[in-house]
C-alpha cells in the first residue's frame, strides 16, 4: 500500500478525521539516516504528526515544522511536513538504542525526555506563526494533542504507531481527530470524543495488520455518521535541498572562509541534515563563488 492520506468527517460535520499510512517514507528516513529502533519510531510518529497537522492548513505551499526538544539521549527531532504531502526530519543521535519500556514497547518516552516541544505553521506569506508546549510524556502523540488542545484551542486527540522489524518498518502512520471550531463549544461533542480515545488505542493494532485507512475508520468512527472523502493523497519522503542550495549556504560564508577551504581542503563538503544526501564542492566551484562575490560588492561599491 502506498503511504496516503485520507480525510473524513463524522457527527454531522462536527468532527474532523485525517488518517496517514506513512510505512514507506519512514522506511526511506530508517534507510537514510542508519536509525535505531528508538530513533525509527521517534522520527516515524513526529513525521506522521506534521503530516496530520499539515493537513489541516488552506493554502498552498503551508508547511508546519516540529521541533522536540527534550533532554533525553535523542538529542532533539526536527520534521518539517508540507499540505503537498512531502515530509523530512531528523534526529540528534541517529544509533541510541534503549531498552523496551515497561509496556514492552519502544521507549521513545524515555529517549526523547523531558523539554519543550515547538511548532511553526508558515503559510508561505507574512510572519509564520509559532508556539510552545512542554512535553507531556514524550510519546509525541500525546504531546502534538496537548500543543493542539492547549496552544490552538482545538480538542484533538492523536495515535501514531510505527512498528519496526529486524529487516525495517512493517507499518507505520497516524490518526487526528479533533472537534472543529464552529463544533467547539458543543460540549456533548468535546466529551464524545474525549469518550473515544481509548477506542482509538484500536488503531495501531490494526494497522499493523495492514487495515486500510477507511477500514480503520469505519472501525472508529462508523457509528458517528462517518464520511470519508474520495480524494487519496499520496504522502513521500521529500527533501529540496540541492546542489545550487548547498552552494548559495557556502557562499555566505565570504571570501576569506573560501579561498581557506580551498587551500586547506581542496574543496568542501556539505551533508544535508534532513535527509542525509552528501554534495561535495571542488575548489573550482568555491573559486567561481569568490568570483561572484567579488563582482556583486563590486557593483554595490
Ligand atoms: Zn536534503
Amino acid at each position: 500500500m502506498a503511504d496516503q492520506l485520507i480525510r473524513a468527517t463524522a457527527a454531522d460535520g462536527g468532527i474532523r478525521a485525517v488518517g496517514v499510512i506513512t510505512t514507506r517514507l519512514t522506511e526511506e528516513a530508517r534507510q537514510r539516516h542508519n536509525l535505531s529502533y528508538v530513533a525509527t519510531a521517534a522520527l516515524g510518529r513526529t513525521m506522521a504528526a506534521g503530516l496530520l497537522m499539515a493537513s489541516s492548513m488552506k493554502r498552498a505551499g503551508s508547511r508546519v515544522n516540529v521541533r522536540v526538544k527534550g533532554d533525553g539521549p535523542l538529542g532533539g527531532i526536527l520534521v518539517d511536513a508540507g499540505l503537498d504531502g512531502t515530509v523530512r526530519g531528523y534526529v540528534g543521535n541517529p544509533s541510541i538504542e534503549l531498552p523496551p519500556n515497561a509496556k514492552g514497547k519502544l521507549d521513545v518516552g524515555g529517549a526523547v525526555g523531558k523539554g519543550y516541544l515547538y511548532v511553526v505553521r508558515d503559510i508561505g506569506y507574512g510572519y509564520p506563526y509559532s508556539s510552545t508546549v512542554e512535553i507531556v510524556s514524550g510519546e509525541i502523540g500525546d504531546d502534538v494533542a496537548h500543543y493542539l488542545v492547549n496552544s490552538e484551542q482545538t480538542p484533538s486527540a492523536v495515535v501514531l504507531g510505527v512498528f519496526v522489524g529486524s529487516t525495517g518498518v512493517t507499518a507505520a502512520g497516524g490518526l487526528l481527530i479533533q472537534v472543529l471550531p464552529k463544533a467547539s463549544r458543543d460540549e456533548a461533542l468535546v466529551a464524545t470524543l474525549e469518550s473515544r480515545v481509548a477506542s482509538l488505542a484500536g488503531f495501531t493494532p490494526s494497522l499493523q495488520a495492514g487495515k486500510s485507512l477507511p477500514e480503520i475508520l469505519g472501525e472508529l468512527l462508523g457509528d458517528m455518521g462517518l464520511r470519508i472523502f474520495p480524494e487519496t493523497q499520496i504522502l513521500r519522503f521529500n527533501c529540496g535541498c540541492s546542489f545550487d542550495r548547498v552552494l548559495g549556504a557556502l557562499k555566505i560564508l565570504g571570501e576569506a572562509e573560501l579561498q581557506d577551504m580551498i587551500v586547506k581542503d581542496d574543496g568542501a563538503e556539505a551533508t544535508c541534515d534532513f535527509c542525509g544526501n552528501v554534495y561535495q564542492a571542488s575548489s573550482s566551484h568555491l573559486a567561481q563563488l569568490i568570483v561572484d562575490l567579488q563582482a556583486e560588492s563590486s557593483v554595490t561599491r
